[in-house]
């Protein structure tokens, strides 16, 4: 069956924190349990260049330094998850970026308590095709049929 609309990939990524913490299959989970559908998954250590290019935007803040420390101190989990509406959708379920702060039912706001939130995930569909690209090579992100969409977009295509 095929499933009208604009199908999303966005780049999440399992923090040093998260997989420290081991919380790498709790944040797949609540992915796969909303309904994305993983398309690329692998452990990786971040370079300097690379941080500096997906943090381009805070290279200049005082806490840089801090940040990318902590973002180089352990493999990373990066996932590319495929859905309609994905970038929004992950956004929703990661919460705010002071974890302390995000509400509760949100991956941040259940597992997290201040800047060290567990995860990273794309805030546009521009910058979700940039990151993608930036973390996973050619032939590392998959295009296949999951039979669940029937069960999450049935009511979608009725509409
Ligand atoms: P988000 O991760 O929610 O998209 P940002 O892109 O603004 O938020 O920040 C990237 C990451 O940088 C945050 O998730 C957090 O880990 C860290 N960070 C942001 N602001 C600060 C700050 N003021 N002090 C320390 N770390 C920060």
């Amino acid at each position: 069956m095929r499933f009208d609309g604009v199908f999303e990939k966005t780049l999440i990524i399992v923090k040093p924190d998260g997989v420290q913490r081991s919380l790498i299959g709790e944040v797949i989970k609540r992915l796969e349990t909303k309904g994305l559908k993983i398309a690329g998954l692998k452990l990786m250590y971040l370079s300097e260049d690379k941080l500096r290019e997906h943090y381009a935007h805070h290279v200049e803040k005082p806490f840089y330094p801090g940040l990318e420390g902590f973002m180089k101190s352990s493999p990373v989990a990066v996932i590319c998850a495929e859905g309609r509406g994905a970038v929004d959708a992950v956004r929703l379920i990661a919460g705010i970026t002071h974890a302390g702060k995000a509400d509760a039912g949100t991956i941040r706001g259940d597992l997290a308590m201040g800047m060290c939130n567990v995860v990273h995930c794309s805030d546009s569909i521009e910058n979700a095709q940039a990151e993608i690209a930036r973390f996973f090579e050619d032939g590392e992100v998959f295009e296949y049929d999951k039979t669940e969409y029937l069960h999450v977009y049935m009511d979608d295509e009725r509409a």
